[in-house]
Parts: structure tokens; C-alpha cells; sequence
């Protein structure tokens, strides 16, 4: 089943399109500025040249997009992707396309198997419309099945499968994690996932390149407030990186109404079918947890998630003012509709006080600067590739903007949204 949805995909695919962004905003990510009323040209996959806009007629060979009070940036990368599975309402074909049609160009897949390696490789040669993907080798959690000798075999075999990373979920005894550590320093792997013995420093010490959510540093500042500063130090010069995914945490604390859940960005794109689903999990998810908690359901449930992410909130933007690489995704859940709650991720970012440019980096230049392509993609220069978000409102001056999109230029072609969606 798969392999037929590879082929399934079937957005006109051309090989290469010149395009000019004619009279557009630039708001280029990589300095906090915006650059009005630019022509940018976008040819062989990439930005050509941008110069002031001009209303001379250009050469035939370039498609124009009349971009009059429009603003481009860089595309969105989710950072902590779940691609569906076989229980999931949105499947995939439909998983990639309101990521594509929400300005998400690029996915980093925390739950990698192996199918979606032959998907991002036909992503990557243009056989396939869909955002860049990165697919991680989920690490077993059992500690029974690792010896040296089936680390090594585990770690060399992701590495010649072509794996990009290997995904930590769980469990691994010291010895072990030392044989694992050598093992991916030896194949040149990184690991990165949940943290190590939940603890934010021990994985700093194994060499993550990432730490996804938002408690191991909420544990770390909470256990000791005191070294913190020092701690963030550390994070730079290891430049180990921080997704905190609060907007599955905000769904699962249970502060929304139903209508708020039914008003979430993308909500309007997915069917009665998939919204009438996740209505039904989210009300058993709601009455379990009240059944199990009985009186303490809004005392502590509720009230502590609450002080957990006010909590959160403010050595959050701290860190981020530091200099700490923060990476920004949804992850998945119900009412985190594919791409499009990439903003409802954002908007949180907001409430910690991080700015609308800390907010941008962290969606697109961050997740470069982390895979080492900062040169290559994550924002708007000569020469970088066109893979970019088209806005009908400018998102600096207000995050929610980020949600109005007209189009995805991905591999330098144009896909309004309405065409993505229809
Ligand atoms: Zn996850």
C-alpha cells in the first residue's frame, strides 16, 4: 500500500520553472528586517537575484506572480513530525499535502521507518511533490537486545540504509548508551529525541543534537534554578538543540473548549469525518482522565499543567534570548491539523514573550542552522533554494499572519494554496 501512494501524489510535475515574485515583501530571516517591494527571481530551483521591483515587461521565459502587498519567507520546517499511521484519520498522501499547502517545506519524521526513506529520496530527486524529509531509525528501548557487538550492527546499518539520524525513545542502560555514543561518533550518526533518563544534561553529555519537549528543561531549571545560567552555556557550546512541542501538551492539558478545538488553525481543511473523529478520542481522552483523577481533575490536573507551562514560559524566552537553538513543531495529536498548527505552536511561542523574529528563525533558519545547511536553505538570500512561503500579510508585524498563506514555492514552483487544497 505504500509503494501505491508514491505514486499517488500526482501534482503536475515540471522540471524546472523561472519565476518572478513580482513586487514582493521579503522578510529574509537570517536579519531582522523586511525589504519591500522587491522582484525576486527564482530559477533552477533557486533564488537568482532580487532587485527592486520593477514594472518593465521580462524575458518570456519567466512565469510572473503578481505579489502586490504580499510578503515571502522562508518555508516552515516541522521538527518533530509523526507521519501517520495505519489508525490515523489523515493519511499520508493527504498528511503531505496540508503540509505543503500550510508553507511547510521541509518535515524532520521523528517516527522513521523505512518506507519513508524511498519517499524522501523521490522527494529530493523531484519525482515526488511534497516538503523535504529527514527520517530517523527509532532505537529499540530494550535494553535485552544491546550488546557492543548489536549496537555497532544497529547503528552501521542505519548509517548504510541511509538513515539521517537515529531517534532516542526510551530505556538504554549506561553501558550500553557508552557503546552507543562511540558507535555513532565511529559512523558519523547523530541521535536525537527524548531526553536521556529524562535528564536534559545527560543527553548534552551522549551528544544529542536535539532534546524534544518541553520537561527536561523544566526539570533541569526546577531542580536547580541556581546553575541554570551555567547550563545554558553549555547547550550553546554543545549546541544542542531544544523542541519544546507545547501545542500537543496545550491540547492534552485540556484548557480549550470545544469550539476553540473546532477553531484551530486548519480546522477548516480536514473533513467532518477526521474533525468528528478527534472530537470523539479527545472527549474519551477528557472523561478517562476525569475518572481517574476524580476530584483532583481540575485542582491538579488542569491548575498543573497550567503552572508547568507558565513555569516553562519564562526560562523559555530567557534561553532563547541566550543564544539556545530552539526548533519549533506542533507534534502531532488530535487537533493539530498536519502543517497548520505550525502557528498554534507559534502563537504559544508568543505567550512566552519570544519576539515575531525569534518565533521566524525558530520555524525556519533554526532548523537549518541545526542539519548544518544554513548555506543551502532556511532563508531568503541569492542563491539559496527557493523553498518559500508566500503571505498575505507580513508576520513580523503579527505571528498569526504566518496562518494567511496565498502559496508554496517549493524546488522554485509555484502551488497557490487553493490549488494544493482543491
Ligand atoms: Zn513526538
Amino acid at each position: 500500500m505504500r509503494l501505491i501512494l508514491l505514486f499517488l501524489f500526482s501534482l503536475q510535475l515540471s522540471f524546472s520553472q523561472n519565476l518572478v515574485l513580482q513586487g514582493v515583501n521579503v522578510v529574509p530571516v537570517n536579519t531582522n528586517t523586511i525589504i519591500k517591494g522587491c522582484d525576486v527571481f527564482i530559477k533552477g530551483g533557486k533564488i537568482e537575484k532580487i532587485i527592486p521591483a520593477s514594472s518593465l515587461p521580462y524575458a518570456k521565459n519567466y512565469t510572473v506572480v503578481d505579489c502586490q502587498n504580499k510578503y515571502v519567507m522562508p518555508g516552515l520546517a516541522d521538527m518533530h513530525a509523526h507521519f501517520p499511521d495505519e489508525k490515523s484519520p489523515i493519511q499520508l498522501q493527504e498528511y503531505l499535502k496540508l503540509n505543503l499547502a500550510a508553507g511547510v517545506t521541509t518535515i524532520r519524521s521523528m517516527r522513521g521507518e523505512e518506507y519513508q526513506l524511498a519517499l524522501r529520496d523521490s522527494v529530493r530527486s523531484q519525482k515526488k511533490v511534497a516538503p523535504n524529509i529527514y527520517v530517523s531509525y527509532v532505537l529499540s528501548d530494550k535494553d535485552s537486545l544491546w550488546t557492543k557487538d548489536s549496537v555497532e550492527k544497529i547503528v552501521s546499518n542505519a548509517k548504510l540504509k541511509k538513515y539521517d539520524f537515529l531517534k532516542y525513545l526510551g530505556g538504554i542502560n549506561a553501558t550500553n548508551m557508552n557503546y552507543l555514543v562511540e558507535s555513532c561518533k565511529k559512523n558519523k550518526m547523530s541521535i536525537a529525541g527524548h531526553a536521556y533518563n529524562r535528564s536534559l544534561l545527560r543527553s548534552v553529555d551522549a551528544g544529542f543534537t536535539s532534546v524534544e519537549h518541553y520537561q527536561p528543561v523544566l526539570g533541569l531549571y526546577m531542580k536547580d534554578s541556581l546553575s541554570f545560567n551555567k547550563n545554558i552555556a553549555l547547550l550553546k557550546e554543545k549546541q544542542t538543540a531544544l523542541c519544546p512541542t507545547l501545542s500537543f501538551y496545550h491540547v492534552y492539558s485540556f484548557r480549550f473548549t470545544n469550539e476553540e478545538l473546532l477553531k484551530r488553525n486548519g480546522m477548516q481543511h480536514v473533513s467532518k469525518k477526521v474533525s468528528d473523529e478527534w472530537m470523539k478520542e479527545y472527549s474519551e481522552a477528557v472523561s478517562g482522565t476525569q475518572k481517574q483523577m476524580g476530584d483532583n481533575f481540575e485542582t491538579k490536573y488542569k491548575a498543573s499543567y497550567q503552572k508547568q507551562f507558565s513555569d516553562f514560559n519564562r526560562v523559555f524566552k530567557k534561553m532563547t534570548d541566550d543564544g539556545v537553538l530552539m526548533l519549533l513543531s506542533p507534534d502531532d495529536g488530535f487537533f493539530n491539523v498536519p502543517g497548520f498548527s505550525m502557528v498554534e505552536e507559534m502563537k504559544l511561542y508568543k505567550q512566552a514573550g519570544l519576539t515575531n523574529y525569534q518565533i521566524l528563525k525558530a520555524a525556519t533558519l533554526n532548523a537549518a542552522v541545526y542539519f548544518k545547511e544554513d548555506k543551502s536553505w532556511g532563508s531568503i538570500a541569492v542563491g539559496q533554494k527557493a523553498n518559500l512561503l508566500l503571505l498575505n500579510a507580513n508576520p513580523l508585524e503579527n505571528i498569526d499572519n504566518v496562518s494567511k498563506v496565498e502559496g508554496t514555492i517549493l524546488n522554485g514552483k509555484y502551488y497557490s494554496q487553493k490549488e494544493l487544497l482543491k
